[in-house]
């Protein structure tokens, strides 16, 4: 059964590197708590498609709930459809239908020492979680942070300002391939051995979970501080019937009209995602 999905405008659109853009949803006052989340929850998106009608993708917060806003950071796949058709397509005004926020990936206590492994894109979640326990816990963080190189590091600017702020909790350990190659899982419990007493969080591609996941297996870490989150495409349509979005994406549509004049949103194509905030 089709989850409630509601249609929301996009409030802000950051390129935060050649490859990764955050957008910014605007939540009107009614729909605040039904849009409420804990730092690492996702929003699934409906993205148009003229192939398939929509292609359902989930995306991480990366903003804190206190802060009040609702971003997502959507990295590039080479060749995905829908993270390339959102860095590509999306602007401030436009609109998405999106399912309201989901998860497990978040911590139980925000005054828990964590340990936080992120990979690329696996940063978004661990972003939230990062700044929430900064923000409204008391523990300490160490973040180990693998890129590819320092230019496809996303946030390297909100982490260095918090790494001021909070120098005698939180330590940010940048790895970047180009310069030390993939981290291997030796060297993940090297360092993970000094925080063996922490709780864990993991989010980036397979191969660096794994690494990270068996370092902390070898070092003992139970399950229950053992988090991990997978960034892989929904196969399904948790939107409901397909043919009855296009319809209702159309009478949005016509009714979006009159106003395309007023705001500085661009046209999409007719398609789920076209329409005013609501149900
Ligand atoms: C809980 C969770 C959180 C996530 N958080 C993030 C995050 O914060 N940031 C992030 O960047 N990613 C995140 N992801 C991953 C994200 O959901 C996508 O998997 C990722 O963006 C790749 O999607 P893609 O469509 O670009 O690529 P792919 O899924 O690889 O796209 C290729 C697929 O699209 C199909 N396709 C091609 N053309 C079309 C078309 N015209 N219409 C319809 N389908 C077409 C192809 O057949 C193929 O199946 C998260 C995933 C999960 C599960």
């Amino acid at each position: 059964m089709a989850t409630e999905s509601f249609v929301l405008r996009v409030l802000d659109v950051v390129e935060e590197t050649a490859e990764a853009h955050s957008i910014v949803f605007e939540v009107p006052d009614g729909l605040a708590d039904r849009f409420s989340y804990t730092p690492g929850q996702f929003l699934t998106v409906a993205v148009p498609s003229d192939r398939t009608g929509l292609a359902a993708r989930c995306y991480s917060l990366s903003s804190a709930p206190h802060s009040g806003l609702h971003r997502i950071t959507v990295k590039r796949t080479p060749d995905g459809y829908a993270s390339n058709w959102i860095c590509d397509n999306l602007r401030v005004g436009d609109t998405l239908r999106v399912l309201p926020p989901s998860g497990i990936f978040t911590p139980r206590d925000l005054d828990a020492d964590l340990l936080l492994f992120a990979g690329g894109s696996g940063i978004t979640p661990v972003m939230s979680i990062t700044r929430t326990a900064l923000e409204k816990g008391h523990g300490n963080v160490v973040l180990f942070y693998a890129n590819r190189d320092s230019s496809s590091v996303v946030f390297a600017g909100e982490l260095a300002a918090l790494s001021r702020e909070y120098a005698d909790r939180l330590v940010v350990v940048h790895w970047l391939e180009s310069v030390q190659g993939l981290p291997s899982q030796d060297q993940l419990k090297a360092f993970a051995t000094y925080f063996s007493g922490f709780t864990a969080f993991v989010c980036g591609p397979a191969p660096f979970m794994r690494a990270v996941v068996g370092s902390l297996k070898e070092l003992g870490f139970p399950r229950d501080r053992r988090h991990q989150e997978k960034f892989v495409s929904l196969g399904g349509n948790p939107f409901g019937d397909i043919e009855e979005m296009r319809a209702a994406a159309m009478t949005l549509a016509e009714a979006d009209d009159h106003d395309d004049d007023d705001n500085d949103g661009h046209s999409l194509a007719a398609g789920p995602g076209r329409g005013r905030a609501g149900g």
